[in-house]
C-alpha cells in the first residue's frame, strides 16, 4: 500500500497499543496513526477525523466495542473497522462482525505480516462495499426514473386515447351533421332538374346538374367518413341476410359503368357459382364492392378491369378485382389498408380521394370472418382477392383481426395470419397478367 493512511487505534493498554505501532511500522504501512484508550475519545476523533481504519479493542473501560460499533453505525459515520480480540474471543468476534466491524485479529497473533494483511483486506472489502452500495444506489435512482418515464407514457397513452375518441367523435358528428344540409342540396336539385318542375334554360339545367353531382360526391366522402368513424370504434353493426351474391355484384358493377365507360375502360364480369346465395350484409358487400371497382377505375388509365367470383372449398367464396392500372409498390402494400393512407399524399397528387376506402374495407372483411390478399406490380395492375364465409357469423368483431404481409409480399388480413396464407396457397387462383 504506496498511500499514506490515516489509521486509528482504540485501547486502552499502552502494550498493546505500542505493539499494533512496532507491527504496523515494521509491516511498511506509511501512515499518520492517532491512538485513543476509550470509547469517547474514539467517538469524538471519528467525528472530527475521516480514518481509513481503525483497531478496536474489544474490551474498553468505559463501554465494550459492541456498543461503539452500534453508535458509529447510527451516527453514519463509516470506516473499516478491525477488532482486535483476546484469546478464546471468536464468538464475541463473530457477533462483532454481524453487527458492523469488518474483519478481526486475535492479540496474540498480531505481527507485522498479520495485521497489514488484516488492514489491507479491511480497506479493500470496505471499498468493495462502498462501491456496491453506492451502484445500489444509482439503480434505485435509475429505477425510480423508469417508474417516473413509465408513468409518463401511460399518460401520454391515456391522453392519446382521449384525443383518438375525441377525433372519432368530432368526424361522427360533423359528418352526421353535414349529410343533412347535403341531402336537401341534392334533393332540391333533383326537383329542380324535373321537366315539369322548373323551366330552366340549358345552361341554368347544366349549372344544376354539377351541383347535383358534385353533391352526391360530397354525399359519399361524408358518408365514408361516417363508416369509418363508427367502424373505428366498434358501432357498426352487420345486417346480416340471405341473398343472391351475384346480383349484388352486377348491381355495383352496373353502377361503376358508366365512370368506366367515361375512361374506356372494359368492365367485364365472370361468375362461376354453382350456389349464388349467401348469408351476409348486401349493403357491406356492395360497398367493398364499389370501393375496390372505384379505386380500380380511379387508377387504371388504360385497358380492362375484371371482376370474378368465384367458389372455393369450405363453404368459401372469392370476390376478385382485377385492373391493368398504375399498380402497386410491393413497400406500400401494407400502408394503403391504413386509414387517410394514400402512395401519393402530396396536395398535388394526381388522383383524389379521401384515403378511407381500402380501411373500410379491411374492417369490413375482417368483421365478415374474411380475408383480403393484395398482388400489384408497379405499371402492370393491381389485384385484390376477397375470401369470405358463404355464411358469415356476427360474432366476429373488427379487433381479433391482423394485418400483415408475407414473405412474398402479399399482403393479407386475417385472424391467424400465418394460417389464412397457408388456407390461401392450397387454394390457388389463376393470375395469369401477372405473378409478384
Ligand atoms: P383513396 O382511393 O380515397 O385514396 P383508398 O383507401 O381506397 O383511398 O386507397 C388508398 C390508396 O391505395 C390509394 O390512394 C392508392 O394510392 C392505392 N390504391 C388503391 N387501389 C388501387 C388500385 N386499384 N391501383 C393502384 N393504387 C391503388
Amino acid at each position: 500500500m504506496k498511500e499514506t493512511l490515516k489509521l486509528l487505534v482504540v485501547d486502552d493498554d499502552e502494550v498493546d497499543r505500542m505493539a499494533i505501532r512496532r507491527a504496523l511500522t515494521e509491516g511498511g504501512v506509511q501512515m499518520e496513526l492517532s491512538e485513543v484508550s476509550d470509547s469517547n475519545d474514539a467517538f469524538s476523533a471519528l467525528n472530527t477525523t475521516a480514518y481509513d481504519c481503525i483497531f478496536l479493542d474489544y474490551r474498553l473501560p468505559l463501554q465494550d466495542g459492541l456498543t461503539l460499533i452500534k453508535q458509529l453505525r447510527s451516527s453514519e459515520i463509516k470506516v473499516p473497522l478491525v477488532i482486535l480480540t483476546d484469546r478464546g474471543d471468536e464468538e464475541i468476534a463473530v457477533q462483532l462482525i454481524k453487527a458492523g466491524a469488518t474483519d478481526y485479529l486475535s492479540k496474540s497473533r498480531i505481527s507485522p505480516e498479520n495485521l497489514t494483511q488484516v488492514l489491507r483486506s479491511a480497506i479493500r472489502i470496505y471499498r468493495a462495499e462502498m462501491q456496491a452500495a453506492l451502484a445500489q444506489e444509482e439503480l434505485i435512482i435509475k429505477i425510480q426514473q423508469l417508474e417516473k418515464q413509465q408513468q409518463q407514457i401511460q399518460m401520454q397513452n391515456f391522453k392519446l386515447l382521449e384525443t383518438s375518441q375525441l377525433k372519432s367523435h368530432f368526424l361522427a358528428t360533423m359528418s352526421h351533421e353535414l349529410r343533412t344540409p347535403m341531402n336537401a342540396i341534392i334533393g332540391f336539385s333533383q326537383i329542380l332538374l324535373r321537366p315539369k318542375f322548373a323551366q330552366l334554360t340549358h345552361q341554368q339545367a347544366d349549372m344544376v346538374e354539377r351541383i347535383l353531382n358534385n353533391g352526391k360526391h360530397l354525399l359519399m366522402l361524408l358518408n365514408e367518413v361516417l363508416d369509418f368513424s363508427k367502424l373505428e370504434v366498434g358501432r357498426l353493426d352487420l345486417k346480416a341476410e340471405k341473398f343472391d351474391l351475384s346480383k349484388i355484384i352486377n348491381l355495383a358493377v352496373g353502377e361503376m359503368r358508366s365512370l368506366a365507360d367515361a375512361k374506356n375502360l372494359s368492365l367485364l364480369v365472370q361468375t362461376n357459382l354453382q350456389n349464388p346465395l349467401v348469408f351476409n350484409d348486401p349493403v357491406r358487400i356492395k360497398q367493398i364492392l364499389l370501393n375496390l371497382l372505384s379505386n380500380a377505375i380511379k387508377f387504371t388509365e388504360s385497358g380492362e378491369i375484371w371482376v370474378e367470383l368465384q367458389e372455393l372449398p369450405a363453404n368459401r367464396l372469392v370476390i376478385i378485382v382485377r385492373d391493368t392500372g398504375i399498380g402497386i409498390a410491393s413497400r406500400d402494400f401494407k400502408r394503403i389498408f391504413e386509414a387517410f393512407r394514400q402512395v401519393d399524399q402530396t396536395i398535388t397528387r394526381k388522383y383524389p380521394g379521401t384515403g378511407l376506402g381500402l380501411a373500410i374495407v379491411d374492417s369490413l372483411v375482417r368483421m365478415m370472418g374474411g380475408k383480403i390478399f393484395l398482388e400489384s406490380k408497379l405499371g402492370i395492375g393491381s389485384m385484390f382477392k376477397i375470401e369470405l364465409p358463404r355464411q358469415i357469423a356476427l360474432t366476429n368483431v373488427a379487433t381479433e383481426a391482423r394485418i400483415a404481409l408475407d414473405d412474398n409480399g402479399i399482403f393479407y388480413s386475417a385472424k391467424n395470419p400465418h394460417q389464412s396464407f397457408c388456407q390461401a396457397r392450397q387454394t390457388p387462383i389463376g393470375y395469369p397478367k401477372f405473378k409478384i
